[in-house]
């Protein structure tokens, strides 16, 4: 995951950064300037005949006329009694830059002129003329002009430079992006920080250890690794470890993720690639370490004529050149993230680029628990906490799915109020976290409760009685996020599934809608997710895992996804592949519907007392429906995977 990023971490960063905000700065006091300057106000506007007999009172002092108006002037006495200082008309402002107090526009026939001159001869006023210039609002309607210009091109060349390495300039949009960490300011990331990941963590130790003394390595003949691949789902601690290794590792450390390559222009990427490399080799020993890869890595075209990705491969050429090219460079380790290692270019995973791939798995019941540990550190938590408990709840939880239950669990604890988080508030994040949010205000008429509670407790007693079907934990019929209600199970923890396991599971998550069949003896859309689920199994069952007779040993699972465009097999395959599907599928059905209808009075009773209660326990489960008869010992993990409408879990493939 890629961090925030702040302009004065980049390299040359110290250098201010030029604030564009002044620009507006200046064309507000341009703006205020001139308001200030007509603040005089240009007076009130009068009619000649008005004029006249201000003239012939004797009021006026001077006339000041540009060859259509005339601005009048008062005698002060006068402007007094006119217009007193309460009246706004004297304001400080106006005191500073007094107006004229009348205009009158003078009507175009001489004898107006002439009756203006006459005044003025017969000394009854001052008279001035004067030719209006223009000049003065000119200049102030070009300084707007290229005031906004110059805005407008500061603002573009800033969104251009795009925070290209020091200045944001245009001219530095070929430059890298990353950001370095030194020794004055690592991450303070190390890795005790990282839980479990033991393999990963030794490989990647050996890559500091080498870093830092090389001797140790070199005086046997070793080299320097070129380059190591973390490949794992998401959320496993990719950018974890690499932030361990930056605060680890006492060398300058680029960061910086795939996509920073991308730019709109042709060519960008590859010069910054470059760029990269040069300032690490300036620096060397460092690490450059190159975020969801994938971006730049994927495989490079066949098809010439596409030619759409072009910038993207050259791109990625450049970074093959420099990892390993003519002129190769030592002292730089490359360490790159990605979820996707099938789609990337081989020539980018061969030894000599990434020598090592480094898979970062999703936690097993130990690696949970110590993950468990770390996120508990700055929580406080009551002595209820029980982590071991809490790491059986969560298999199929990645690193940062427990993070977030951490996270939510002193959510629930301070939107209660509380002063610790208890273990309640983790069993109700694990859930919400699976789930949703519980909405017990979703408004669920009495027979549609009904059904779900049929249609629950239907899973509830085929999962129960079926040989190989995970355990039962709880069943529920409150609403939660999409879901109506949910079962929740205890799944072994196993890396290989047999025929019979996946058919017992099927038949199981079948067993909502037989409920619904034997019961009501209709059915409804509330198995939509319970459908698909099954269909996707029983897909994989025939096609992936070559489990079925008819069609044999044969899976068509193309883990390169190379043939998304052409189906692998004959119009004949596909009509059996489906017949085989829909078999599978019905006799799952039918097992689940002869389960029940031998045990309706359990499965009544069982749908009766959700209804009573909402949520029941795998006790209360075990109480009405008697001990389960396949029942193994205690089995090593917790697992509460949602079934019945609860959104679908993704089946692996
Ligand atoms: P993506 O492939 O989606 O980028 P990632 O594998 O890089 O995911 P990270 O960003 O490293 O995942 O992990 C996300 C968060 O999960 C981390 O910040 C950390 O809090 C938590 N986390 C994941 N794995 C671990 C672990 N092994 N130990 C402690 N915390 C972990």
């Amino acid at each position: 995951m890629e961090e925030q990023r702040n302009e004065g971490d980049k390299p040359g960063g110290g250098r201010r950064q030029m604030n564009f905000y002044w620009i507006y700065g200046i064309i507000g006091v341009v703006l205020l300037g001139m308001l200030f300057m007509n603040s005089g106000g240009e007076g009130k506007r009068i009619q000649w005949a008005e004029l006249k007999d201000h003239v012939e009172a004797g009021h006026v002092e001077h006339i000041l006329y540009n060859g259509h108006t005339a601005m009048v002037t008062l005698k002060p006495a006068v402007r007094d009694s006119l217009f007193p200082p309460q009246d706004g008309g004297n304001s400080l402002l106006q005191n500073v830059y007094r107006g004229p107090d009348y205009q009158v526009s003078v009507p175009s026939a001489e004898a107006y002129q002439e009756e203006l001159k006459l005044w003025a001869d017969a000394r009854m006023v001052k008279y001035d003329y004067e030719e209006e210039s223009d000049l003065i609002p000119q200049l102030f309607s070009y300084v707007i002009f290229f005031g906004l210009m110059i805005a407008v091109w500061l603002f573009l060349m800033r969104r251009l430079g795009g925070g290209g390495a020091g200045g944001g300039q245009i001219f530095n949009i070929g430059k890298s992006k990353a950001q370095v960490y030194d020794k004055s300011k690592g991450t303070n990331v190390t890795f005790a920080d990282v839980a479990g990941l033991d393999g990963a963590k030794e490989e990647l130790q050996e890559i500091v250890d080498f870093l830092k003394q090389p001797e140790k390595y070199t005086n046997l003949g070793a080299k320097i690794p070129k380059g190591a691949l973390l490949v794992g789902p998401p959320g496993t601690g990719k950018t974890l470890l690499a932030k361990a290794v930056a605060g680890e590792a006492q060398v300058p450390f680029f960061s910086l993720s795939g996509s920073d390559f991308v730019e709109m222009f042709v060519g960008v990427g590859a010069s910054r690639v470059r760029d990269l490399f040069k300032q690490a080799k300036e620096k060397s020993p460092a690490i450059i370490f190159i975020d969801e890869i994938d971006a730049i890595g994927r495989a490079r075209g066949k098809n010439i004529s596409m030619g759409s990705n072009d910038e993207r491969e050259n791109t990625l050429n450049q970074l093959l050149t420099e990892m390993d090219g003519f002129g190769t460079n030592s002292g730089v380790i490359i360490l790159a993230a990605t979820n996707r290692a099938d789609i990337l270019d081989k020539a980018l995973m061969r030894a000599g680029r990434f020598d090592r791939q480094i898979y970062a798995d999703m936690p097993d019941l130990t690696e949970r628990k110590a993950i468990f540990e770390v996120h508990l550190r700055p929580i406080k938590v009551d002595a209820s906490i029980d982590i071991d408990f809490l790491s059986r709840q969560t298999p199929g939880f990645s690193g940062a799915d427990i993070a977030n239950v951490c996270n939510e669990a002193a959510l629930f604890a301070a939107r209660k109020g509380r002063e610790l988080v208890t273990h309640q508030d983790f069993l109700d994040a694990v859930d919400r976290i699976i789930g949703g949010l519980e909405k017990r205000t979703k408004i669920i008429s009495e027979d549609e409760k009904k059904t779900i509670a049929f249609h629950e407790a239907g899973h509830a007693v085929v999962s129960w009685l079926v040989e190989h079907a995970s355990p039962l934990v709880k069943v529920s019929i409150v609403p939660r996020g999409q879901s109506l209600g949910a079962a929740w199970y205890l799944p072994e923890e196993r890396q290989i599934t047999t025929t019979d396991q996946i058919l017992d599971e099927m038949c199981a998550a079948l067993g909502g809608r037989a409920a619904e069949s034997v019961v009501f003896d209709k059915i409804s859309t509330g198995a939509l997710s319970d459908l698909e689920k099954v269909t996707k199994q029983a897909y994989a069952l025939v096609t992936v895992y070559g489990l079925n007779e008819r069609i044999g040993n044969i899976s068509f699972y193309d883990s390169r996804g190379e043939q998304s465009f052409t189906k692998p097999y004959s119009e004949d395959t596909a009509r059996i592949i489906d017949e085989e599907v829909s078999k599978v599928i019905e006799a799952a059905y039918d097992r689940a519907k002869t389960i029940l209808s031998n045990n309706l009075e359990k499965l009544t009773a069982l749908a009766e007392s959700l209804l009573k209660n909402e949520v029941i326990f795998k006790e209360d489960v075990e109480r009405i429906l008697g001990a389960r008869p396949f029942a193994k010992p205690e089995q090593p993990a917790l697992n509460p995977a949602p079934s019945a409408d609860a959104p679908a879990e993704e089946e692996p493939a």
